[in-house]
């Protein structure tokens, strides 16, 4: 729990804003402008379930509109207020301008634990919410383009957007008004993975930035490096997977609500997943050792904790007792404004949220698109591009009997060489792109501009400059 001086999601987004916009040259009208949230809707709707009417709140926030339409993830949580969601729709703004995604900023939510209800009803509270929103076009594929976040997933944007086309049953874009929807709704092959896939392309470009690595404090590759994740969810869960199975990470210590479970060798992240599936929890779990108070597990010593749940956690009760070098904010504001301070002072360095966890939103970017054109990518050119390689190939073989056994091809360059890309593979090497690019832009202002000491503060500057150069094209 956050102790009582700690400044709140909101005031924790707005003093990183700060302490960025302190260093940049912005006329103060467009600093408000930027800074403030354009709106918030608020919602209380009621639904008929179990021989009574319950009310549910909602909120759908637009933070800044410089570009159309906005995007954000609907969440559901018990948690969820107007303070949480803007704070949220601010850190989209900031988030798709990072990463080049031309969208404005947005965020929702409802005030619900979804465990407490069932399929049905959870489909007809969120046909319910979906009908309030998108008939003030906050969900709209040109307007407002939710998402999932925490507490939803493809079911959910699913019910979505079938909500939208029964109301809009014209729009011939309508599956664009929603994205993280089920392949056979219209979404794209690799947005489930995407926020933990977008994670572990952040870290192995991070270690790629020597100097970087060097300010941590780090040495080496990410292979090798201890992990501590918390939260195996959705983000927590493919991070941890894509780390431990494909980088040669060891997973030391997954948190979650119930406990901790810690172990040296490391823990089977498929394995303690699945039994979270089955059992709600990691409690039983047979490997690692059980801790019950989970949240402190944040404190054990690691190479990189990755914060996957919730906002808040590290805080200024716990900031000084935290001893990773590195952290990667893949939930959104777990690190606050306080805590932050401490970590920066102990030279700790964190690989800020709206950086770190974006490639989710550019994934979803990537199926708004498809659905607006409405075709798969990749359907045009990969028996073209296939068929180009095979001509390479036939060429090589036919020198290969001139040239004799010292050149021929192994078998398995010729099968990778000889298939096309698949709308999986287009995915991945786009997000990949971007969290490159995106890191880079970072990484410049970090390193070269002798007045910013951290990768936060130069993300803030990269996309507060990028929003303002937007306004002032606008005319404001
Ligand atoms: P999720 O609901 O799938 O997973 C959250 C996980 O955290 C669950 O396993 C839950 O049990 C666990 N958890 C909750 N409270 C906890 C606590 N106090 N201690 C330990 N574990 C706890 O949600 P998600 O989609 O993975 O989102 C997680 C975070 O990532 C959120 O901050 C969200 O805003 C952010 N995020 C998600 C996406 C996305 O594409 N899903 C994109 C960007 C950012």
């Amino acid at each position: 729990m956050a102790p009582k001086n700690e400044p709140s999601f909101r005031q924790s987004v707005d003093m990183m804003f700060n302490r960025a916009v302190a260093l940049m040259d912005l006329p103060p009208g467009l600093e408000e402008k930027i800074r403030v949230c354009n709106a918030t809707y608020t919602v209380r709707f009621g639904v008929r379930l179990r021989g009574q009417i319950q009310t549910f709140v909602g909120y759908r926030s637009v933070h800044s509109e410089h570009m159309e339409p906005v995007k954000g993830g609907i969440r559901y949580a018990m948690s969820v207020n107007q303070d949480e969601v803007e704070a949220l729709a601010a850190l989209m703004t900031y988030k798709c301008a990072l990463v080049e995604a031309p969208f404005g900023g947005s965020k929702g939510g409802l005030c619900i634990d979804p465990r407490q209800y069932e399929e049905h009803e959870l489909e007809q509270i969120t046909r319910r919410f979906a009908y309030e929103l998108a008939k003030r076009d906050l969900i709209n594929p040109s307007q407002n383009v939710p998402a999932p976040d925490m507490g939803t997933g493809e079911r959910e944007m699913a019910w979505i957007a079938d909500q939208y086309a029964r109301m809009n049953t014209t729009d011939i874009n309508a599956r664009a008004c929603v994205t993280g929807k089920p392949l056979n709704a219209g979404g794209i092959h690799g947005r489930v993975e995407a926020t933990g896939r977008g994670v572990q392309y952040a870290l192995q470009e991070f270690f790629r930035d020597r100097v970087g690595v060097g300010k941590s404090g780090l040495d080496g590759k990410l292979d090798g490096k201890r992990v501590i994740v918390q939260g195996l969810g959705n983000v927590g869960y493919h991070a941890a997977k894509f780390l431990s199975e494909e980088d040669g990470c060891v997973i030391t210590g997954i948190i979650e609500r119930d406990g901790a479970l810690v172990s040296d060798e490391g823990l089977d992240v498929e394995a303690v997943h699945n039994w979270i599936v089955k059992h709600g929890g990691v409690t039983g779990f047979p490997d690692g050792t059980f801790v019950a108070e989970g949240a402190k597990v944040l404190e054990e010593p690691c190479d990189i904790l990755i914060p996957a749940a919730m906002e808040g956690v590290i805080n200024l009760a716990n900031a000084d007792r935290i001893k990773a070098p590195l952290i990667i904010e893949a939930a959104n504001g777990p690190v606050t404004a306080g805590a932050d301070e401490i970590l920066r002072k102990k030279g700790c360095v964190i690989i800020p949220d709206m950086y770190a966890n974006a490639g989710g939103v550019t994934v979803s970017y990537f199926e708004w698109v498809k659905n607006l054109s409405h075709i798969r990518f990749g359907r045009m050119q990969r028996r073209q591009e296939e068929a180009r390689h095979q001509l390479v190939i036939d060429e090589l073989e036919r020198l290969d009997r001139y040239l004799g056994d010292a050149w021929s091809m192994t078998p398995q360059f010729k099968e990778k060489y000889l298939r096309g890309a698949d709308e999986l593979e287009l995915v991945r090497s786009g997000l990949d792109d971007t969290m490159r690019i995106a890191y880079q832009a970072m990484r410049d202002v970090w390193h070269e501009r002798g007045d910013v000491e951290d990768l936060r503060t130069a993300a803030y500057l990269v996309s507060i400059d990028r929003v303002a150069k937007s306004y002032r094209a606008k005319g404001l």
